[in-house]
Formats: structure tokens, C-alpha cells, sequence
């Protein structure tokens, strides 16, 4: 504890140099006089150094009280090193030692003690020299060093030489900075995340750990001769200033280059801190190239179809309405083309996906080469295109490309030695007019299409209003005709094929009616195709199947009973299931059902469809093949499987009359029929002349209202009767019939 006795010794000394000044000789008044007076002035003395003592007591006190309010330790050593004065927190600090001073006591002393007991881990082994430094650095203006104890503390040392050749020493604990410290070293330099400490003020790179080394391919050293402006790759994102002002736990992104050069992508997270007690930032550096690529990729992904890499709709969507808002402000017209392949479902089935891709990206191929650089094309859905062509000033600039488009697509396409011909068809809107937003404009194009496909495939249609209303009436048939499956409203009305050389009749075909409640009879022209779009085909064709069958059952044995087939009843796989089901309900005879399929089911020879004919065939059950003719490669279809019947079809018959190539054709078909031992019958015949004609050409068969509509099975039975009884000529009895069906 500190003591007032040093200063006490101060006012000996003054009071000593009082009594040494020398009197003169004395007489007895005079020495009275002198006694007294030399009293008084003991007294005074005596009272001033009590005023001099107090004082000096006050301002000991005050110096007592102001070192103790100091949060460091602080003690005071004389120019011997011997201790004057030192505060509590100094005490506390070497508690260890508090014992071994006192005023008067040399710090070496203490020191000594120490080092003999242990408490200075840095003095083990060279102890006497650790104190002759450690005496030697306290007399060193403005000395600082940190000192280690051995209960693990850290002391930093701060002495200042006094005047009179003494020491002010303070004594701050770190220990916990220094532990602090010591974790932030762990988790920088062991951090898997590059990470950098630079300078506030010129971004100069104070410290960085491994993991920055090894990413950056910079050396240590030279990373630290860099600035962090050297690793930031463009001016204009200055993402340091950036930083510094943002939310500090942010991450921020930047671009950054590599010391091999390469740019990468960073997230930055930084925060402000104080390193090597300069104002500093420590940045952590995730690399994120790799997920900006994705995002990027994706964005795209987002906006184009991945098969073609065309815009997708979302992407034309927005390029129309940009493209439509400058428009409003200019005389040009907008002409939107939406374009719908053909064949691409059948030859996507037959072939496989893999030719059905690389198909499509042909397609889109040959349509990017037709357009200007300024028309957007995109892929709209699996076989659907769409074009945005602006700057329009007639609709017969859409119509030109219209055809242009149609052109590229019409010439077959060459893949592993199959050459592919598909076909397109096209449906135009216009702006302004057709609609004024993208989505109108993309709905009255496809409406168009839509349109055009079953008009006339292969060309190219406007929009027009009440195509609106046809589209609504489509849906209300597809709507009432799923009604008429369920309740079995559909039924087969039968037309007689006819022997034309015995003038008997061998079967009937089996024709699809369907008596609408509000609209009478609704003609399978205008519901199959729309049956075949749905699917709902599946329901017709099971429901025709049964009902034939079930009504040939009652009919003589030699005749027989022809449903037609459409092509998307092979795509379901049951069909197979569904005729052996329909002959056994019924007990038909296999060999009298015949099934009627066109050509556009064969238009690529698929494997799953053929099998499904040689099984039905290994059946018993006959396959004619109808309308021959209309497909482009007829022929080659009879090659790939063994048909038992060709129906010639009724546009041939038509033209008899008027040309001679009709009849040529008629001709050879025959003639090929006998060759390969197949019937060939011949459909819509309405006239006396067409069918002379056809007996003339050897033609096995005939069909058409010449002979009879087709007709209810009540009057299929009263129809059979009358042949098998009178055996009349069968032409006259139908046209009679006719007739009356009339
Ligand atoms: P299709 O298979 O070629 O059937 C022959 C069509 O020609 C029938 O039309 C028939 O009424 C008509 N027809 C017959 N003789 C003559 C004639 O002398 N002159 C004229 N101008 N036409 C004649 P329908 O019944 O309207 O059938 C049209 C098409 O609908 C059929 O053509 C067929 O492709 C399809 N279809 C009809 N029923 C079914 C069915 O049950 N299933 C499937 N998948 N399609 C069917
Ligand atoms: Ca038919
Ligand atoms: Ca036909």
C-alpha cells in the first residue's frame, strides 16, 4: 500500500536547514529578545510546516485518489527503481508478488523473487539476464512491451521516464485481447473461405489466409504488395466505396480477376475491424461463378425452349407487346404467324423422340434462314411455331412470307436415309385489327390455324371473325360428344359393298351416325377429326366396334362387316384387346370383320403399328386398306404389309368421267390387285356409267349410293332378306332403296 512517509522526510530537511542559520553574539535582553523571537519564528516555522505538511498530505491524497480511478495498473519507481507509489489495479495485476513490494523495495528485487518462483515463463533458463534487460528496457524513453505470466496471462508495459530520473509504469491485462486475437487468427488463417484484410483508407492488403492464396494463385507476398483495386475487374463497380457505406453483413457481388487472369464472380461479405491497430476491412470471397453460369443458364432456360433454343413463348409474348407498343405510334402493321407442322406426331411415333428432335431442330433451322434478322421466331409448343414479322404495310407482305415458310418445310427432310416430308400449315392474325395485345393476337392466330388444318392442310389462313364462334362450336361438339360416348348415342349405320361381277352383296361398312338432339344428324366428317384431336376417337371406334360386331352376328355368315380404324386407336395399345373382345361378346367369325385403315397410319413404317396388324391379321381378320390413293407413296405402303382389300377412293371414281388418266390409274390399281391377289373395291359410286366403267376395268367391288346409302341395321336385315329370297339384281333393289333412304 502506498505511505505519505517519503514526503515527511522533505519536511525534516526543510526544518533542519532553519536551525543551521547562524545567530549573532547574544546579550541577556538581547538574548531574551532573540529567544523569543527565535521562538516565534519556530513557531511560524513549525506552523508553516504544518500548513506545508497538510498540504502536501492534501495533494498526496489527491494523487492517491486520481491513480486509483484509472482503469490500468500505474506505478511509480524512483531513478534507483526503488517503488514510491503504485494504485490497487497495479496490486491486482501481480497479486502473486503483492507482497514483495514495498516502498523502498527495488523492483529487481521483486523481479528476482519472481523469476525464482516461476511467475515469468520468458525468464526460464536465463533468468539473470532476463532481469538485466528487463531493468535495462525500463530505463529506454517511452519503452512498450508485452509481458507473458505464468498463469497465462498477457501484460502489456508502457514506462515513462520522470524528470528526476524515476519511472511511470502502466500495466494494462490483454490477456483477453490477446485470446481474441488469437481466435480471429484461427478462423482466418484456417478458413476454407478466401479471405483478405486490407487497409480502410488506401485498401492496401494488410493479411490474407490460405485459402486466398490457393484460390487467387497469387504468392502471399505478392498479394500483399497489391491494393484490393488491383483484384477488382471493372472501375465501374466499385464495390470497395460500396461496401464500406452498405449494410456491412450484406454480401455484394463483384467481379474479380484472377491472377492466371480469369474473371470470376464473387459474393463479397465484409466488415469493418481494426487490424494491427489500423482501421481495416476483412473481406470474405465466395466464388460464385459457378452459380451465376446457372442462373444465367436458367434466365435462359426460362425464356427459349431447350430443344431449339428459340425464344419460347414467354419471350415472344414480351418481344410482340414491345413490338406491338412501337407499332401503335407508326403506320406499319403487325403480322403474327403461327405455324403448325402436319405430320410431326406420326413420324415423332413412328420414328422415335430421338429423329423427332433432331427433326425439329431442322425445322427450326430452315424457318430461321427464310426470316430477316429482325423477325423473332419462336417455338410455341411441340410442333407449333410462331413468327412475329413487323413493318408490314399490306397483308400481302405476311402472305409472302406465309408461302416462303411453307416452301422451306415442303422439301423432304433427310435423316438416316428415310426421307421425311411433313408439311406445314399456317394461321395469320394482324395488329392493329386482329387484336392488340400479344394474347389476343397469338389466340386469333392460332384460331386461324386451327382453321386452316382442317380446311385445307399445307396452306396458310387468315383470321377472320367468327372463327371465334367455330372455335366455341368445336368445343361444344368435343363437350356433347363425350356426353354421346358415355350414353351410347352413337351408332353404325351400314352401306352395302357390292360384287360387281355377281351383283351381290358381300358386307356392309360400318358408318359412324350420330343423331344430335338440337342439330339433327351430325356427320362423322365433321366429329371424327375432332374426335381424333381429343382422343375421344378411342370411345367411338370401341363403341363402333362392339355394336358392328354385335350386329353382323345376325347377318348371313358369308357376309361381312368393315369398321374403320383410326390411327390414334394403334397409339393406345389396347386395340389388339378391344377386337378380340368385340368378336368373342359377339361370337363373329374373325374372318368376317375387315378393318379399314389409311394411309396416313403407315406413313412411316412403325414397328408397333405393323405388329398390331400382322396380330389382328393372325386373328383372321381382314385389313383393307382405304382411300388408296390420296397419301403421297401409296404404293410403297403395300409393300410393307399384306393387305387383303385396297378401297380405291372416290375422287378416282369421280374423275372417270372426265379424264382418261382417272381410268389409266383405275387400271393399274386393278391389275396390281390381281397381281398380288388382293380385292380391289371401289368407293362412291353414283352412276350407271361409273360403275359399267368399273366393270369394264375388272374391279372386284363397289360401293356408293348407286347401290344404297348407308343405312340403320333394321333395314340392313329387310335389305339381306330380300337378296337371299328374290336374288334380284342387287344394283336395282338398292337404287330402289336409295330411294327411299332419299
Ligand atoms: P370413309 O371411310 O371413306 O367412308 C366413306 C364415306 O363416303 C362415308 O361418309 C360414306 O357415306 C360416303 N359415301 C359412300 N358412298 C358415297 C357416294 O356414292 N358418294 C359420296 N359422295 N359419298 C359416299 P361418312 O359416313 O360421312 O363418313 C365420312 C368419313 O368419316 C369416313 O370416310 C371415315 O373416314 C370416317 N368415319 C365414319 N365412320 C367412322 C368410324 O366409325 N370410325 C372412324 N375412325 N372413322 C369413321
Ligand atoms: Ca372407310
Ligand atoms: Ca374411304
Amino acid at each position: 500500500m502506498p505511505r505519505i512517509r517519503p514526503v515527511k522526510k522533505k519536511l525534516k530537511l526543510a526544518v533542519a536547514t532553519r536551525k543551521s542559520r547562524r545567530p549573532v553574539k547574544p546579550t541577556p535582553k538581547l538574548a531574551r529578545e532573540r529567544q523569543r523571537s527565535i521562538l516565534q519564528a519556530a513557531e511560524t516555522a513549525r506552523a508553516e510546516a504544518e500548513a506545508a505538511i497538510a498540504e502536501a498530505r492534501k495533494s498526496h491524497e489527491r494523487l492517491r485518489e486520481a491513480i486509483e480511478i484509472l482503469p490500468q495498473g500505474i506505478v511509480f519507481l524512483d531513478a534507483e527503481g526503488r517503488y514510491i507509489l503504485w494504485n490497487k489495479k497495479y496490486a491486482e495485476i501481480y497479486s502473486r508478488t503483492a507482497d514483495l513490494f514495498e516502498p523502498g523495495v527495488r523492483l529487481q528485487d521483486t523481479l528476482r523473487v519472481g523469476v525464482a518462483r516461476g511467475d515469468y515463463p520468458e525468464a526460464v533458463g536465463c533468468e539473470e539476464q532476463w532481469i538485466a534487460e528487463r531493468i535495462a528496457k525500463m530505463h529506454q524513453p517511452g519503452e512498450r512491451h508485452e509481458q507473458k505470466l505464468a498463469d497465462g496471462r498477457t501484460i502489456l508495459i508502457e514506462e515513462r521516464l520522470t524528470k528526476d530520473g524515476g519511472v511511470v509504469g502502466l500495466r494494462v491485462d490483454i490477456t483477453e485481447l490477446k485470446q481474441r486475437e488469437a481466435s480471429f487468427r484461427l478462423l482466418f488463417d484456417g478458413n476454407p473461405v478466401p479471405m483478405i484484410v486490407c487497409a480502410l483508407d488506401d485498401g492496401r492488403i494488410l493479411a490474407v489466409n490460405d485459402a486466398a492464396v490457393e484460390h487467387y494463385g497469387y504468392g502471399r507476398a505478392e498479394f500483399e504488395r497489391l491494393t484490393i483495386r488491383n483484384l477488382q475487374a471493372f472501375e465501374s463497380e466499385p464495390p470497395w466505396d460500396g461496401a464500406r457505406s452498405s449494410d456491412e453483413h450484406a454480401a455484394r457481388t463483384w467481379k474479380h480477376v484472377k491472377a492466371d487472369g480469369s474473371l470470376i464472380d464473387l459474393a463479397i461479405y465484409s466488415r469493418e475491424l481494426v487490424y494491427n491497430e489500423r482501421p481495416a476491412m476483412l473481406l470474405a470471397l465466395m466464388d460464385i461463378s459457378e452459380r451465376k453460369r446457372a442462373e444465367a443458364r436458367l434466365a435462359f432456360l426460362a425464356q427459349h425452349d431447350g430443344l431449339t433454343g428459340l425464344p419460347n413463348r414467354n419471350l415472344l409474348r414480351q418481344q410482340m407487346d414491345d413490338v406491338l407498343a412501337h407499332t401503335r405510334r407508326s403506320v406499319d402493321k403487325v403480322a403474327v404467324l403461327v405455324l403448325g407442322l402436319d405430320n410431326f406426331k406420326a413420324v415423332n411415333d413412328t420414328f422415335g423422340h430421338g429423329l423427332g428432335d433432331r427433326l425439329l431442330r431442322a425445322v427450326a433451322k430452315r424457318l430461321r434462314s427464310t426470316l430477316r434478322e429482325e423477325d423473332t421466331l419462336a417455338r410455341l409448343n411441340s410442333d407449333e411455331f410462331a413468327v412475329i414479322q413487323s413493318g408490314l404495310t399490306r397483308p400481302e407482305d405476311a402472305v409472302l412470307l406465309a408461302r416462303r415458310l411453307l416452301e422451306a418445310i415442303a422439301d423432304p427432310f433427310l435423316f438416316d436415309g428415310h426421307s421425311l416430308v411433313i408439311g406445314a400449315t399456317i394461321g395469320i392474325a394482324m395488329a392493329p385489327g386482329d387484336g392488340d395485345d400479344s394474347e389476343k393476337l397469338l389466340k386469333n392466330a392460332d384460331m386461324a390455324l386451327s382453321r386452316a388444318k382442317n380446311d385445307s392442310r399445307g396452306t396458310f389462313s387468315f383470321f377472320e371473325a367468327g372463327m371465334d364462334a367455330r372455335a366455341q362450336s368445336r368445343r361444344k361438339i368435343e363437350t356433347d360428344l363425350r356426353e354421346a360416348i358415355q350414353n351410347e348415342q352413337l351408332r353404325p349405320y351400314y352401306q352395302p359393298l357390292i360384287d360387281l361381277s355377281r351383283g351381290r352383296i358381300t358386307g356392309f361398312e360400318a358408318l359412324v351416325r350420330w343423331p344430335h338432339r338440337e342439330r339433327g344428324m351430325v356427320s362423322p366428317a365433321e366429329f371424327i377429326p375432332i374426335a381424333e384431336e381429343t382422343g375421344l376417337i378411342n370411345g367411338v371406334g370401341g363403341l363402333m366396334l362392339r355394336r358392328a360386331c354385335m350386329d353382323a352376328a345376325s347377318w348371313p355368315d358369308e357376309v361381312r362387316v368393315a369398321v374403320n380404324l383410326s390411327p390414334a386407336q394403334f397409339r393406345t395399345g389396347n386395340l389388339l384387346a378391344l377386337v378380340m373382345d368385340a368378336l368373342k361378346q359377339s361370337g363373329l367369325a374373325a374372318k368376317r370383320l375387315e378393318l379399314e385403315i389409311t394411309e396416313t397410319l403407315l406413313l412411316e413404317k412403325s414397328s408397333q403399328v405393323l405388329a398390331t396388324l400382322h396380330a389382328l391379321r393372325a386373328l383372321g381378320v381382314r385389313i383393307s386398306m382405304d382411300d388408296f390413293g390420296t397419301g403421297y407413296s401409296s404404293l410403297s405402303y403395300l409393300r410393307s404389309f399384306p393387305f387383303d382389300k385396297i378401297k380405291i377412293d372416290q375422287s378416282f371414281v369421280r374423275d372417270l368421267g372426265a379424264n382418261r388418266e382417272a381410268q389409266a390409274i383405275i387400271r393399274s390399281i386393278v391389275s396390281l390387285g390381281k397381281g398380288l391377289g388382293v380385292t380391289i373395291t371401289a368407293e362412291g359410286v353414283e352412276t350407271e356409267a361409273e360403275l359399267s366403267c368399273l366393270r369394264a376395268e375388272g374391279c372386284d367391288e363397289g360401293q356408293g349410293f348407286l347401290f344404297s346409302r348407308a343405312r340403320p341395321n333394321d333395314e340392313i336385315v329387310e335389305l339381306l332378306r330380300a337378296q337371299r329370297g328374290a336374288d334380284t339384281a342387287v344394283s336395282r333393289e338398292a337404287r330402289s332403296a336409295q330411294a327411299r333412304v332419299a
